[in-house]
């Protein structure tokens, strides 16, 4: 019988006793799903949290309308999907309770939605356009300013709920271990789908930022493929336009609606 040094001991029984409630978890996780039954949508911010807004618009009534659009529009063409939303009003829903929603619902997918901003200082403002689709992910340093402004809301949260995501923080190791698991398990299927969305935005000519990986708190605890889509620009004149048309609503609604069929026919045949 091998001999294991009793600190060793201790903390493999530690990791172990941290990894336990995870590892059934992650298990019924490595069944790969064969249907897209439930999506939910989330309309990003709400509430007393307004986040970005252009010269007449606010991101998250943007957001609540082409969510509550997209929600739609999935329902009426996929017979066999049923959507949830996170919220259906301006209400503020904390970015625990938006995964929480996904999770106990046993969602299939989960698709944040939101507006792009560039900050007030910066020159050509107006000028940067474009579209991005995020995943969860540490990201590089440099690259993390939408997820800065997309963690926000945590700010405009009540001190206990706060607590939601001691479980989160990037330099705790326990943490990093759950995170890699839950990461690792639905990282290919995100980066699919965002890849799907974004393949569709660009086919209508929008200008692709491609498919990032950001430290995301409303991701971070998805029990399921999840991705975070920036639609637009709301600082960019232009592009607030389209955003609030009903024209630039119901083009982007199909791009999301046609990358679900995708990523559906995709996922279901394997
Ligand atoms: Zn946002």
């Amino acid at each position: 019988m091998k001999i294991i040094p009793l600190k060793r001991l201790t903390t493999s029984l530690i990791l172990l006793n941290l990894m336990f409630p995870l590892a059934s978890f992650t298990n019924s996780l490595n069944v790969v799903p064969h249907k897209i039954q439930t999506i939910v949508i989330d309309a990003g911010h709400g509430g007393h949290d307004g986040s970005t807004q252009g010269k007449y618009s606010k991101e998250k009534d943007v957001a609540l309308r082409i969510a509550l659009l997209v929600g739609k529009t999935l329902e009426e063409n996929l017979k066999d999907v049923k959507v949830i939303y996170t919220r259906k009003s301006d209400v503020f829903v904390p970015l625990y309770e938006r995964i929480d929603v996904a999770n106990k619902a046993n969602a299939d997918l989960f698709i944040s939605i939101h507006c792009n901003s560039m900050p007030s200082t910066l020159k050509n403002r107006s000028a940067v356009r474009g579209v991005e689709t995020l995943v969860a992910g540490f990201g590089r340093l440099g690259e993390q300013d939408v997820a800065l402004r997309e963690n926000a809301s945590i700010l405009l949260e009540k001190e206990n709920a706060k607590d939601n995501y001691a479980g989160f923080d990037p330099k705790d190791p326990a943490s990093v271990i759950m995170f890699s698991m839950m990461k690792n398990t639905f990282r290919e299927q995100s980066i699919r789908l965002a890849t799907l969305i974004q393949d569709e935005y660009v086919s209508t000519g929008r200008i692709d930022r491609g498919v990032k990986e950001q430290p995301l708190a409303v991701l971070q605890r998805a029990a399921m493929p999840a991705v975070l889509t920036e639609i637009g620009f709301i600082s960019s004149p232009e592009e607030e336009d389209y955003l609030n048309s009903e024209a630039g609503q119901n083009e982007i609604a199909n791009c999301l609606l046609k990358a679900v069929q995708a990523y559906k026919r995709i996922i279901e045949i394997e």
